[in-house]
């Protein structure tokens, strides 16, 4: 069974946690160690799979969807 092993703090990843995986060797971190580092441990590159998409200030209006417009 193999085990994805966070290269920055050499703990186990585990699937119910937060964590990006690195976009150039795919090495999964835990999200809290990537923005601590800001960049992969095992390979240096600065970008992970998904990209930024999901950081916590992006905030989608409800209107946006579909392209439908609300007057609320
Ligand atoms: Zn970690
Ligand atoms: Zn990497």
């Amino acid at each position: 069974m193999q085990r994805d092993r966070c290269p920055y703090c050499h703990t186990d990843v585990l699937s119910q946690e937060t964590k990006v995986a690195c976009d150039a060797c795919m090495g999964w971190h835990h999200r809290a160690c990537w923005d601590e580092h800001q960049a992969c441990a095992a390979c240096g590159a600065a970008s992970y799979a998904g990209g930024p998409s999901d950081a916590p200030r992006v905030e989608r209006p409800h209107c946006f969807r579909r392209g439908g417009v609300y007057s609320s």
